[in-house]
C-alpha cells in the first residue's frame, strides 16, 4: 500500500516553527556566543577587580602609615617653630624697657603708659606671625595684665598657668579649637606671654603630606574629637574607631559615617599632647581610578561582547541561508515540483558540497522525470494505436462471426447455424417441455426459373423471398438457406396451430408477392412448398418429419403446407 503524502498544513507549521526568531539557528548562536563571552568577560572582570581592589589596598596600607609619619614629623616641627617664636617675641618683650613699669606699682599715668607700648608691641607681634590670633601677658600671680587681638572666651582649661615653653590643653570656643603658648617673661618676677591659635592653621601642615589623596588628615585628641584637619573644616564630631595605642601599627581599616559614607581610614598616635593623627579617604574616591577603568574594561567588553555575537548571528546567517534553499528546494520537490532552481555556489564547506550534490540529485532527478514523462506519452500513444487496433479486430472477428453464419446472398443464417440452432433449441425444449416446430420451405420448380430466367434471375428471387419471409418473423425465429432453394424456419414456443398459421402466411404472402423479373415490366408470381413438423425429442426425426411432409406437398400439387402425420412414414 502507498504511504499517505505527508500532511502539508503539519510540514508548514514546522517550517514557521523553525522560521521563528528565538529558534532559528543564527539567534540561538548569537546567544550563546553572547552568554560565553559575557560569562568569560564577568569572570575576568571580578578577578581583575578583586586584583586590582587587593593591590590598591596594599598601596593604601603602605602608603597611609607613611603619610602619617611625615606629617607628624612636620607637625613637631610646626610647634617646635612657634615655641622658639614666643620665645623670640618674650625676649623682644622683655628688651622694651616698659613691661616693668606694667608689672610694678608706678603712677597710674606710666602705667598707662607702659600699657599701651607693650600693648603696640603685642599688636605687631601678632601683625608678624598672623598664626597667632591674640596675644596676652600675665604677672607671677596669674593675673591677666594685657590682651591684645581677638577677644575670645577661653575655657577655664585654658586659662591655668602652665609651664614655661609649654602648650595649653585644647579649648572649644566658638566653635573653634584654640591653643594657647606660653612663655616665661624673665627677670619679671613669674610673668609670662601667651599667644592664642586656632588649631585651624595646622590645615597646610596637615595637607602637606597627603599628596594625590581625595581624602584627608586630621589631629583627632584623647577624647576623640576631630580638632584639626587638612581640609580646614571644623567640626564637633568624634572619629568612630578606637585609636591606636602607642606604638600599635597602623593598619588601614574600614568604616561607615553617619551618612553612610564608607570610609578607608588609618591612624597613628603623636607624642605631642595625647593627640593621633587619622587619615581618612571616602572609599569611592579612593578606588575611583578602579571604579572609572573598570567601566571603560566593562564598556570595552560589552562592545567587544555585542560585536562577537553579531559576527557569530552573520556568519550563521551566512551557514544557514543556503540550508534555507535546500530545505525550500525539498520541499518543492515533495511538491512534485521539478523544475527546482538552486543557488550556485562556490563554496568548499560542508554546506557548498551539500548544496552542489542535492543540484546534481535535483537535476538527475528532473531528467528522469523527463524521461519517464517521454515514456508515459509513448506508453500511452501506443496503447491508444492497441485500443484502435483491438477495435478494428473486434469488427473484423464480429464481421466474420457473422459471415460464418450468414449465407453471402439471402443475409439469411446459413446451414451450419441453423444445425447449431436446432442443437440447442432441442436441448432447450427437452428442458423446458415448450413446443417447438420446424418448417421446411422449398421453392416449386425453381429449376425452370434458372432455366428461363438466367441464374441471376434465380439469385434475385431467392433474396427477394428471404426479404419477404423475414418480414413475418417473431425474433425467436430462426430462418436459414438449408441449401439450394430451399430454406428451413425454426419456430421455438410455437404451438402447432400457430406454426400451420404462420407456414400459410408465408404460403400465401409469397404467392402474393409479385417478383419484378427481367424485363421489370413483367412480372411474374413464384409458389413455395412447405412440410412441417413438431419436436417430439428427436431432433433428426424432427428434420426428417417436417422432409417428408415436404414430399408430399410436392406431391400433392406444390403451393401448399402439409403437416407431417404419424402415419405418414409408416
Ligand atoms: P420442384 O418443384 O420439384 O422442386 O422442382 P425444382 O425445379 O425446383 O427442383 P430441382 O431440385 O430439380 O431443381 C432445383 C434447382 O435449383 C436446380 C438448380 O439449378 C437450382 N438452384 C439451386 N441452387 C441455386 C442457386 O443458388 N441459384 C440459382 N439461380 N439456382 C439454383
Ligand atoms: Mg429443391
Ligand atoms: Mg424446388
Amino acid at each position: 500500500m502507498p504511504k499517505p503524502p505527508p500532511n502539508p498544513t503539519s510540514s508548514a507549521d514546522e517550517f514557521r516553527v523553525w522560521r521563528h526568531p528565538f529558534r532559528s539557528l543564527p539567534t540561538r548562536l548569537g546567544f550563546f556566543v553572547l552568554a560565553v563571552t559575557l560569562c568569560t568577560s564577568l569572570v575576568i572582570s571580578t578577578v581583575s577587580l578583586r586584583a586590582i581592589d587587593s593591590f590598591l589596598r596594599e598601596k593604601i596600607q603602605e602608603s597611609f602609615p607613611a603619610m602619617l609619619q611625615r606629617t607628624g614629623i612636620e607637625l613637631d616641627f610646626w610647634y617646635e617653630d612657634h615655641k622658639a617664636i614666643a620665645a623670640e617675641f618674650a625676649r623682644d618683650l622683655i628688651s622694651v624697657g616698659h613691661l616693668q613699669d606694667l608689672l610694678t606699682d608706678t603712677s597710674p599715668s606710666e602705667k598707662s603708659f607702659a600699657r599701651t607700648v607693650v600693648g603696640r608691641q603685642l599688636h605687631s607681634m601678632l601683625l608678624e606671625v598672623p598664626t597667632f590670633s591674640s596675644a596676652f601677658v600675665r604677672d607671677g600671680q596669674g593675673e591677666l595684665l594685657l590682651w591684645r587681638g581677638d577677644e575670645l572666651e577661653l575655657p577655664q582649661s585654658m586659662r591655668d598657668p602652665l609651664a614655661s615653653a609649654t602648650f595649653s590643653r585644647v579649648g572649644y570656643s566658638e566653635g573653634r579649637y584654640y591653643q594657647v603658648t606660653s612663655t616665661e617673661l624673665e627677670g619679671t618676677l613669674g610673668a609670662t606671654l601667651h599667644f592664642v591659635f586656632d588649631l585651624a592653621v595646622l590645615a597646610p601642615v596637615l595637607r602637606l603630606h597627603g599628596g594625590g589623596m581625595q581624602g584627608h588628615i586630621s589631629i583627632v585628641d584623647a577624647e576623640q574629637r576631630y580638632i584639626a584637619s587638612s581640609s580646614g573644616e571644623r567640626t564637633a564630631s568624634t572619629y568612630a574607631l578606637p585609636l591606636p595605642g602607642d606604638g600599635a601599627a597602623t593598619r588601614a581599616v574600614e568604616r561607615i559615617d553617619d551618612e553612610d559614607r564608607r570610609f578607608i581610614a588609618s591612624s597613628m598616635p603623636v607624642g605631642r599632647h595625647n593627640w593621633s593623627l587619622v587619615i581618612e579617604e571616602e572609599y569611592d574616591l579612593a578606588f575611583a581610578r578602579v571604579a572609572t577603568a573598570m567601566r571603560r574594561v566593562a564598556g570595552i567588553n560589552l562592545a567587544i561582547i555585542a560585536v562577537f555575537a553579531l559576527i557569530a548571528y552573520r556568519f550563521a546567517v551566512g551557514l544557514v541561508r543556503p540550508v534555507e534553499a535546500l530545505s525550500r528546494a525539498a520541499r518543492q520537490m515533495s511538491n512534485g515540483e521539478i523544475n527546482i532552481q538552486l543557488p550556485r555556489t562556490a563554496s568548499r564547506d560542508e554546506v557548498g558540497l551539500l548544496t552542489r550534490a542535492f543540484s546534481e540529485m535535483t537535476s538527475r532527478i528532473e531528467a528522469n522525470a523527463r524521461e519517464i514523462e517521454a515514456a508515459n506519452r509513448h506508453v500511452e500513444e501506443v496503447n491508444a494505436e492497441l485500443r484502435t487496433r483491438n477495435d478494428e479486430l473486434h469488427s473484423a472477428n464480429h464481421v466474420l462471426a457473422q459471415l460464418s453464419i450468414t449465407d453471402g446472398l439471402t443475409g439469411l443464417y446459413n446451414h451450419r447455424y441453423f444445425q447449431d440452432s436446432l442443437a440447442k433449441e432441442a436441448k432447450r425444449t427437452n428442458r423446458t417441455e415448450e413446443p417447438l416446430a420446424l418448417i421446411l420451405i422449398d421453392i416449386d420448380h425453381f429449376k425452370r426459373w434458372n432455366d428461363s430466367l438466367g441464374h441471376a434471375a434465380g439469385d434475385a428471387i431467392l433474396k427477394r423471398i428471404a426479404e419477404v419471409m423475414k418480414t413475418l418473423l417473431r425474433s425467436s425465429d430462426v430462418l436459414a438457406r438449408y441449401g439450394g432453394e430451399e430454406f428451413a424456419l425454426l419456430a421455438p414456443g410455437t404451438s402447432a396451430d400457430g406454426a400451420q398459421q404462420l407456414a400459410e402466411k408465408i404460403r400465401r404472402t409469397i404467392a402474393e408477392t409479385q417478383f419484378f423479373i427481367n424485363p421489370p415490366s413483367e412480372r411474374r408470381n413464384v409458389t413455395v412448398s412447405m412440410g412441417l413438423s413438431h419436436y417430439a425429442g428427436d431432433k433428426k426425426q424432427l428434420f426428417s418429419e417436417a422432409d417428408q411432409a415436404l414430399y408430399r406437398a410436392k406431391d400433392s400439387g406444390r403451393d401448399c403446407v402439409m403437416v407431417f402425420e404419424p402415419n405418414e412414414g409408416s
